[in-house]
């Protein structure tokens, strides 16, 4: 079996105060939650405040990024994987969007920063997920399919079994188009027989695929009927602790 997971990515949002406020306000919403692994990714510099405060709850904290390098060293504004470790965090998103988009991330670089986070003993979260343009081509596998290749090579099926991924297409990301879940589903099937091929059985069968792409409260426990959706890695409506509750909590609307 394997456990959902629902994350939130706070992105670039919220100062100490308000990330430290947000999960005081989250932790009675989600006291009695045994169904999921819950995890929040603030900004680097609200890990620590965020992680003394959720000390001994059932909600964990993630890095959005880590650096590719193990380091310590000269590498000006980065940020290592133990030294997010060594804040209180336990899982690190790698790969998302934004980052391959805006910075310029490639497939090689989500594999260093995988095998840094592993390396670390954090959990990696590596993001995957065509551009409308690919899947308008017909591309959407073909794409997925490399930056699986590329993003998890060289990791042994130990490691594998460490690792969670997401799908997150990005024409569903803060668009409010969400994937429909037989879209996804499809994806998460493909991910799933990806892995049996690279990594074998075991692997495939136990790495939970996080759907990621306008997740809200009213579509999540639709999509969590998917056989292989495990979990979703939520943007925008996990800034708020009560629509983030509700998606946490799915069972309890179904
Ligand atoms: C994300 O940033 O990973 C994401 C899925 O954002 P949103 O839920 O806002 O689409």
């Amino acid at each position: 079996m394997r456990r959902p997971v629902i994350a939130g990515n706070w992105k670039m949002y919220k100062t100490i105060r308000e990330a430290v406020d947000f999960v005081q306000t989250l932790k009675p919403l989600v006291v009695a939650t045994t169904h999921c692994e819950i995890v929040i990714a603030p900004v680097f510099t609200a890990i620590r405040a965020v992680a003394d405060r959720l000390e001994g709850s059932n909600i964990r904290v993630a890095s959005q990024d880590v650096a590719a390098e193990t380091g310590p060293g000269a590498f000006t504004g980065e940020v290592s994987a133990a030294m997010v470790r060594d804040a209180g965090a336990a899982y690190a998103i790698v790969g998302h969007s934004e980052r391959r988009q805006y910075y310029c991330e490639t497939d090689t670089t989500v594999n260093q920063k995988a095998r840094s986070a592993l390396a670390a003993g954090l959990v990696p979260i590596v993001c995957v997920g065509e551009r409308i343009d690919q899947r308008s081509a017909g591309k959407a596998e073909t794409t997925v399919d490399e930056q699986l290749l590329g993003g998890l090579a060289n990791l042994t099926a130990q490691e594998v079994s460490n690792i969670i991924l997401a799908y997150e297409p990005v024409w569903a990301i803060g668009t409010g188009q969400t994937a429909t879940p037989e879209i996804a589903e499809q994806m998460h099937s493909f991910i799933r027989s990806r892995l049996r091929k690279m990594f074998g059985d075991a692997q495939a069968d136990g790495v939970r695929i996080l759907y990621g792409g306008s997740v809200k409260p009213d579509n999540i426990a639709r999509l969590m009927q998917e056989p292989d959706i495990d979990g979703a890695l939520v943007g925008g409506a996990s800034l708020d602790p009560d629509s983030f509750s509700r998606i946490v909590n799915y069972k309890d609307s179904r």
